[in-house]
């Protein structure tokens, strides 16, 4: 499998070896700036989707990924994802449902195939330890890292700013791993006391965190700041784990084969698939993106945002529009307030032929902060090709929607869910059965539950109580200065 840079960086403007997947895996962006992809999508034929069709989430993930890294030994990888993909991590979030099923698919509506009816269904993505998404991908990471660091006789530090999820899920996939510290800013009480919680009351000795006194974008500041520092940077070995990562990306890739047999079962495997995916960072849909490229039959991939819009925008005008910081709203959907999307740029290489001139020139802009407008070219003119279709929710359509869902099917979801739900469901034809990634659990966001429903969400019994357990973090002022030599002092 190569891999090239969306901008352009391949074996014949190189001095050095291509990348394999664990440099990719190890490094982050390409040294061009641009993001990495495989040189082509892998296909799988409908016979193999056939056979995929009756394979355990571990084992799925096996016959995914191997078509992505080829420098881990077969059996290696198998022993890694059957590691990753067990009953046990994924069962944490499960109030109700079965042990066992890594991601099960809960039916709002059942398709009813001779009344022309799909179905509507939620692909449960959040059961593992931090109850979102973050963990199908996370926690897989975390043991490919320990595997490649080991290999190498390696070490990293691992940077990163957090304003809930992402932090977390990287915290819980990284603890006790060997070869890894984990140094993650957050900002000084903007959390809630839940996440705060998750996040400050795990002890373990290779994860530090750090409350930055002021905004998030101070603590992501201060990030970009020591990164941008190369000399620390080397010294110490720093490296990020943020949602560009390509490992992530393929991670994501496995659950929409898995989603799609589960909604598809009994109908054979030419029946195609809708999938809505609430989205911040364009991560779990480019995986949406790269597994419709396999092959897979995905009808339509269905991007919701929330109030930030960007990318809705991008979809119905052609015009992709950053925003700045202070344009960026503070939403109920927290992990979807972003200004601009980091794993993009992957989808927009394909959409303009793969020509990373086009990249290049687009991205020249957006690193400015500028915007680009791709409508009235021959590449917006392809967009229906690639399946896409978009909408956006807002506040008052998150309430309506986690009310209607409550008392219609009983079943209480989270806000950026219910931002996917909401979009899906005007976005569905009715042969075509819809599939909502669930991205998180509603007991990480109880304050909006409680704004809709007046009562509190349920809490898996592992995080009862958890805002009570004693918590461990260093509370600094922003400074770049003082975050440096804090991880002087802990890896000396
Ligand atoms: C990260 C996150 C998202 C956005 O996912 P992207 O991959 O960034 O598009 C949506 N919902 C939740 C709960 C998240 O944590």
């Amino acid at each position: 499998m190569r891999y090239v840079s969306t901008r352009g960086h391949t074996a014949s403007t190189r001095t050095s070896s291509e990348p394999t997947f664990t440099e990719i895996l190890l490094g982050g962006l390409a040294p061009d700036g641009g993001l990495y992809l495989p040189e082509s999508y892998p296909q799988v034929s409908s016979r193999e989707l056939e056979q995929w069709r009756g394979l355990s989430y571990a084992d799925l993930a096996y016959a995914v990924l191997s078509r992505f890294i080829d420098d881990i030994p077969a059996a290696d990888l198998q022993s890694l994802v059957a590691r990753t993909y067990t009953a046990e991590v994924y069962g944490n979030g499960r109030v109700h449902a079965e042990a066992g099923d890594i991601t099960p698919l809960r039916w709002l509506e059942q398709p009813d195939p001779a009344r022309g009816e799909g179905g509507l269904a939620i692909l449960e993505l959040s059961n593992g330890p931090t109850l979102a998404f973050k963990d199908m991908a996370m926690q897989l990471l975390g043991n490919l890292f320990e595997y490649v660091l080991a290999k190498r006789g390696e070490e990293i530090n691992i940077l990163g700013a957090t304003s809930g999820d992402t932090g977390s899920s990287a915290e819980y996939a990284m603890r006790g791993k060997k070869g890894v510290q984990v140094f993650m800013l957050s900002p000084h009480e903007r959390m809630s006391a839940f996440q705060r919680a998750q996040m400050y009351s795990l002890h373990a000795a290779n994860i530090h965190n750090i409350a930055v006194r002021g905004m998030f974008d101070d603590a992501q500041d201060i990030v970009k700041a020591v990164s941008n520092d190369h000399a620390f940077k080397a010294r110490y070995r720093i490296g990020a784990v943020n949602s560009i990562n390509w490992a992530r990306v393929a991670a994501q890739v496995v659950y929409y084969f898995k989603g799609y047999f589960a909604a598809t079962d009994g109908r054979g495997s030419d029946q195609q698939v809708a999938f809505a995916v609430p989205s911040g960072n364009f991560g779990n849909i480019c995986a949406g993106h790269v597994a419709r490229m396999m092959g897979l039959p995905i009808g339509r991939l269905v991007l919701a945002t929330n109030e930030n819009d960007v990318l809705d925008e991008f979809f119905h005008t052609g015009v992709y529009r950053p925003r700045a910081t202070a344009e960026t709203c503070a939403t109920s959907s927290p992990s979807m307030d972003i200004s601009k999307a980091s794993n993009f740029e992957r989808f927009v290489f394909d959409l303009v032929g793969r020509d990373p001139e086009v990249v290049r020139k687009l991205w020249a802009e957006v690193d400015q902060g500028r915007s680009f407008d791709l409508s009235g070219t021959p590449f917006f003119a392809r967009l229906p090709e690639f399946g896409f279709v978009s909408g956006k929710s807002t506040h008052a359509d998150r309430l309506a929607t986690i009310r209607r869902t409550f008392e219609k099917y009983g079943l209480m979801i989270d806000t950026h869910t219910a931002d996917g739900l909401k979009v899906g469901s005007e976005l569905r034809t009715p042969a075509m059965p819809m599939v909502v990634l669930e991205t998180a659990l509603p007991a990480k966001f109880e304050d909006t539950i409680v704004e809709a429903l007046g009562r509190k969400p349920e809490r898996p019994a592992s995080l009862q109580g958890i805002e009570d357990l004693p918590q461990r973090v260093e509370v600094m002022d922003v400074s770049v200065d003082a975050v440096k030599r804090f991880i002087e002092q802990q890896l000396r």
